[in-house]
């Protein structure tokens, strides 16, 4: 039997965070509030999750810190 099987992180938008003065850039913008997870698939459906993270991304370079 074949088996397709993955590991991924994966990452969903959560709209936008709170403004913040970013301390990679030096940038003062809106940030991205995200959520972040390691996830385990089989036959892309996910099977397992962990590592739950609440995270705010830098709309101008990317850095993240978490929430
Ligand atoms: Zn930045």
């Amino acid at each position: 039997m074949f088996l397709l099987f993955g590991f991924g992180t994966k990452q969903r938008d959560l709209g936008p965070g709170g403004t913040r003065t970013c301390p990679n850039c030096g940038n003062t913008s809106r940030w991205a509030r995200v959520r972040r997870f390691r996830q385990f698939s089989v036959f892309f459906v996910p099977v397992v999750r962990w590592n739950r993270r609440h995270l705010e991304v830098c709309g101008i370079c990317g850095a993240a810190i978490e929430v």
